[in-house]
């Protein structure tokens, strides 16, 4: 009988613990399910299907050079997994698993069905370091605040990665029918908005692991400097990569951890961001509604801003007296308009590429949370469907950081002058220059909100929460 290699956020075919089951157990064929009917579940963004996409024509390559097959099905996960497992006769059902609590309602109910069918059905820890529920404070509750959190994490040992099967060791017989990948619909047709993000990334795990080496050979040395710079290569890029599982959390930490004598400083920081990354799961594990609700309460009130795009502007969440909405705004921040060219900038590079640096990502996300004075979910939304590294948990968890209203987050009173910031990081202009070439032209705008007076109003509005 053969095994079925459950594929989700874990597009790879090395450190994937679920395929060597399968491998072990029969022989295996891969599955990918396309679920935007589930409860809870989360429809993907655009530029999310875009990089799904490409990533299962590459998964699909990697897996035939095993001599796997790859199986693609779209419908509720549920439904789909159970009418699979059964065509195929399978025996053995294999997934690394998944931390929101729409999908592990989902996982426990496929289980307990396989239990009762006859089906061998495990799960793996594959995309973080650690277990959300292994990591408590002393009192037994989740961490609140990111340092003694990853000060008990990065105390363990975290495993090593593991090999990809052997070749050969699929499933050979008949296969149930599949579904076209192009018949999907993931990429955008018209307008076709992906040509930026095509010319930045190729998903999949080859330049996963280009960007990985490429970053500890030269970036990594100078990234507690660097890293700050947008106008500089200082980052890894490897954001999406993580994101879809093209790379484990045990592939990267292991590559850095075995040059951490010779890279020093830079090494520590960077181990440090995939701390915040576990830091964000973390939260979100214990906080499913994280992009929908202030992780503290008291920020309900705070009258921030709901414009609709298309309409009048409504108000936001009813308990919150949202202040008039002004959908100009928004408008201007989503397309990089304000006059603030550090973050006109950065939505610019975000709008091309998918991809935004973290540094402007704050002081855009700042700008449009507390001089605009607009709800940070309107934010994370339009980050949700723009960023090819859109985060279930990355995303809010860092809104809910620049808002205030979040978990150790950043005091709602530093309020980041994107003028400073651009002086500071982006020194030479020459970001700026890279992403707003009528930077000097009459046809770039003046500024459409008075930095001085909104960010009174901001601190005015906080000091009466
Ligand atoms: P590097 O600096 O090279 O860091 C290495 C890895 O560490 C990253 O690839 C990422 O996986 C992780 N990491 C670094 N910083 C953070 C952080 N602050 N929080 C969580 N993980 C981090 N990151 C996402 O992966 N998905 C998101 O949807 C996302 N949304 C964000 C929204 C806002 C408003 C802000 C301020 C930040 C957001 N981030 C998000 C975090 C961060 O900006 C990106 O992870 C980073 O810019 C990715 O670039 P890199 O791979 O070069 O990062």
């Amino acid at each position: 009988k053969p095994s079925i290699a459950w594929f989700r956020d874990d597009l790879r075919v090395t450190d994937n613990p679920a395929l060597r089951a399968a491998v072990d157990d029969g022989g295996a064929v891969a599955l990918y399910v396309l679920d935007e009917e589930s409860l809870g579940i989360r429809p993907l963004g655009g530029a999310s299907r875009w990089w799904l996409h490409h990533s299962l024509l590459a998964l699909r390559e990697d897996l035939a050079s095993l001599g796997i097959p790859l199986l693609l099905r779209r419908g509720p996960a549920d439904a789909v997994v159970r009418e699979t497992t059964t065509a195929l006769g399978a025996g053995g059902l294999y997934w690394n698993r998944r931390y929101g609590e729409a999908e592990r309602t989902l996982d426990a109910g496929i289980k307990a069905w396989a239990g009762a069918s006859g089906v061998h059905a495990k799960s793996f820890q594959a995309s973080l370091l650690h277990e959300p529920w292994d990591v408590t404070t002393k009192q037994g509750g989740p961490f609140k605040v990111f340092t003694p959190f990853w000060r008990t994490v990065s105390a363990r040992d975290f495993r090593d990665p593991w090999d990809a099967p052997e070749c050969g060791r699929g499933f050979s017989g008949r296969l149930p029918d599949q579904e076209e990948l192009d018949a999907w619909g993931l990429l955008p047709q018209s307008p076709d908005w992906s040509a930026g993000l095509a010319e930045y990334w190729q998903p999949g795990r080859a330049q996963a692991h280009e960007l990985l080496e490429d970053f500890l050979e030269q970036g990594v040395a100078d990234y507690s400097v660097n890293r700050d710079r947008p106008d500089l290569p200082g980052s890894s890029r490897l954001s999406p990569f993580l994101r879809w599982g093209q790379l484990s959390p045990f592939e990267v930490w292991h590559a850095q951890q075995r040059r951490r004598r010779e890279l020093g400083d830079g090494n520590a920081v960077f181990a440090t961001e995939l701390g915040w990354r576990e830091f964000c799961w973390h939260q979100y594990f214990h906080h499913p509604d994280l992009a929908t609700a202030n992780l503290r309460p008291g920020f309900d009130h705070y009258p921030w801003a709901w414009p609709e795009l298309d309409g009048p502007g409504k108000k936001g969440p009813e308990k919150s007296g949202h202040r008039s909405a002004d959908a100009t705004l928004l408008r201007a921040w989503r397309e990089g308009k304000t006059g603030f060219p550090l973050v006109d900038a950065g939505q610019r590079q975000l709008w091309r590429t998918g991809w935004m640096h973290n540094r402007v990502r704050m002081v855009s996300a700042s700008l449009l949370v507390k001089n605009l004075g607009i709800h940070w979910q309107l934010g994370e939304q339009w980050f949700w469907d723009t960023l090819v590294d859109a985060d279930a948990a990355s995303n809010p968890a860092n809104w809910q950081w620049v808002a205030g209203s979040g978990a150790d987050a950043s005091p709602f009173f530093r309020i980041f002058n994107p003028e400073t910031q651009a002086r500071k990081f982006d020194p030479h202009g020459k970001y700026v220059a890279e992403w707003i070439p009528e930077i000097a032209t009459p046809d770039y705008p003046q500024p459409v909100v008075d930095l001085k007076a909104s960010r009174q109003e901001a601190l005015d509005a906080y000091g009466s929460l």
